[in-house]
């Protein structure tokens, strides 16, 4: 949501309204709709960050009520799924982060989406050619793609781990939300006109996000009955009204014959996904990944997702360089350079843990970084891709060489983050997806929320050698990197980002500008972001390239500007952060700028 003025926003809202059953917004005193946002805030008693007021809102009421992290975190997840229903929401998955401040120690969630047991490992390739689906349009906008959603069943499972309300009490603010509606800002309106070609393509998306055929109106109030209707359904009687009876038949249903209008041209493959498998779906409780950098213990998210594994080793490795002792040119050079690395090992070895092994240890072993760090020139980028290393062979001397191997890349830039914490000094840092921004393009029939097509994270192209290849039953790796450092024991700065892939480098290149340039929280989310994720180019925003560009051609390396074929925005994650500042305080962060902006709120504030 934008930094739109509360009374303009319901000046334009009862302009906008055409909808017989839509709440007028009230004056700005009155109306309790979000649409003032800050990127930070500093204070006492809990705080939270989201890219979005209304979740973050939600959040803070259940904190000041005495709720705790999780119970916050869980009630802004599903006002997310409301107010940000084409990056999150209950037809999706997530990984969920939590710091115990009774126990001093970060326990895990992975509730990732998960293969139907009947997929086939030559799913992605087209009947019909004996080819491979286009990424786009075919795959990403398909049945065959949709993995089963984890996203109520990790609500529910934080909330029995660690949380103090139900499951109902934690959904009632999103039900608030959903049915009084929220103000369209630009980038909701621009998301929905981005997808507006497959949104039209089916009926039950249409009639919810393109109300008299066009994306709703900035300043208009958009409502979801049908997802506070739904979210009812489960505040009454708990997620197994999710995994099993009707509506999960209408899930599968959905999967397996896409509810298209009879005139679309749009290609949709049909997926296999069963209620049995929408009933067989379990999150799972994992060891979170640890190195340490520079003194602080960095934890994050253990197979399925890449995000530890990865974050970690890049750590490992640029924790062998005195980077504050180095020009900007040269720590961003090492930074690049670093990141490609553990990028190549992350193609070789990183799966999902239940079907291939993963060399989890060998990864994060500082002797491992030590030794990959041998191949960093610091004058010169490397050709990439580089080679992976050998996680069965090391012992943190140079040097050491394999065979290049190229990756190729189609994660999208969708889904959302948040940092939570509370008066206890809990933390929670969740990010929830349902991959591209508008995932499937699918809206359940009259549920109100769209079903993810996560699967396409699996690797397009079934190699037997190949962690990420497609099994049934299986979890498609993930990007993911909710992270969480602690100092002596306590929360030092948690944090994670949006961005397929580059979620890796936008929580990487936060840490080093915190840690390694000098920065502050807020400076190190909002500085220029460059992604280097072991290809030939690095991805990088425009103000980056024009910041940096002409320092680091010199090493050799090469810029492509930020921006896909999905979206309109050439911006690089949507992060946000909390730090714990050495005084007591907490300093809630979220983007200034990007994806129109985050917003961050502390229980009791003292700037
Ligand atoms: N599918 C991505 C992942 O799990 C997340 C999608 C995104 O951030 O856009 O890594």
């Amino acid at each position: 949501m934008s930094t739109f003025r509360h009374q303009l926003a319901a000046v334009a809202a009862t302009l906008a309204l055409g909808v017989t059953s839509a709440v007028v917004a009230s004056p700005a005193s009155a109306d309790p709709r979000q649409t003032e946002k800050t990127p930070t805030a500093v204070g006492y008693g809990g705080a939270i960050s989201t890219v979005d007021p209304d979740a973050s809102a939600a959040g803070l009421e259940v904190l000041r009520n005495g709720g705790n992290a999780v119970d916050a975190a869980v009630a802004a997840a599903a006002t997310l799924g409301v107010t940000e229903p084409y990056s999150s929401g209950i037809g999706g998955g997530g990984f969920f982060t939590f710091y115990d401040a009774k126990t001093r120690t970060v326990q895990t969630i992975d509730g990732r989406e998960t293969a139907p047991s009947a997929m086939r490992h030559d799913a992605f390739i087209d009947p019909a050619t004996g080819k491979p689906y286009n990424f786009t349009p075919q795959l990403v906008t398909s049945g065959v793609s949709v993995g089963v959603p984890g996203t109520a069943a990790t609500w529910q499972r934080a909330l029995d781990r660690w949380g103090t309300v139900s499951f109902g009490e934690a959904l009632k603010p999103a039900i608030k939300v959903a049915d009084r509606g929220f103000v369209v800002d630009p980038t909701f309106r621009q998301q929905t006109l981005d997808n507006k070609a497959r949104f039209a393509a089916f009926p039950s998306t249409a009639s919810l996000f393109l109300p008299g055929g066009d994306a709703p109106q900035v300043g208009s109030i958009f409502q979801n009955h049908d997802l506070a209707a739904t979210y009812r359904m489960l505040a009454k009687d708990g997620i197994k009204a999710f995994y099993s009876g009707p509506l999960a038949d209408e899930i599968a249903n959905t999967v397996q014959n896409p509810p298209k209008s009879p005139t679309t041209t749009l290609p949709v493959p049909r997926g296999s996904m069963t209620a049995t498998d929408i009933a067989n779906y379990s999150t799972i409780d994992r060891d979170p990944t640890h190195v340490n950098y520079r003194g602080y213990d960095v934890y994050g998210m253990a197979p399925a997702s890449s995000g530890g594994t990865t974050v970690g080793e890049s750590l490992n490795i640029l924790d062998q360089f005195n980077l504050a002792g180095m020009s900007d040119a040269d720590a961003l050079h090492h930074y690049l350079e670093a990141s490609a690395l553990a990028f190549a090992d992350r193609g070789k070895y990183v799966g999902d843990p239940g079907f291939v092994n993963v060399p989890t240890k060998a990864l994060l072993d500082p002797l491992f970084g030590k030794q990959r760090s041998c191949s960093i020139d610091p004058t010169h980028a490397a050709t990439k891709p580089v080679a992976p290393g050998d996680v069965t062979n090391y012992n943190g001397v140079c040097p050491m060489a394999a065979a290049p191997a190229a990756e190729r890349d189609t994660e999208n830039i969708s889904t959302t983050n948040m940092t939570v914490t509370d008066r206890w000094g809990n933390v929670v840092e969740y990010t929830l997806t349902i991959e591209q921004t508008g995932g499937s393009g699918m809206v359940v029939p009259g549920r109100g929320f769209i079903l993810n097509n996560e699967l396409t994270d699996f690797s397009a192209v079934y190699s037997p050698t190949d962690p990420n290849r497609i099994d049934p039953g299986k979890r498609p790796r993930s990007s993911i990197s909710p992270t969480i450092m602690l100092q002596d024991g306590k929360p030092f700065l948690a944090l994670g980002s949006p961005g397929g892939s580059t979620i890796i480098t936008t929580v990487l290149q936060t840490i080093f500008n915190r840690i390694d340039r000098g920065m502050t929280t807020p400076e190190a989310l909002a500085a220029p972001r460059a992604s280097q994720r072991n290809t030939a180019k690095v991805t990088a925003e425009p103000d980056f390239i024009a910041k940096y560009g002409s320092q680091l051609t010199p090493y050799g390396h090469v810029f492509q500007p930020s921006g896909d074929a999905f979206t309109s925005a050439a911006e690089i994650g949507a992060e946000t952060a909390i730090e714990f500042l050495p005084d007591g305080r907490t300093l809630a962060a979220a983007e200034p700028t990007r994806r129109g902006g985050g917003s961050a709120m502390v229980v009791q504030p003292s700037p």
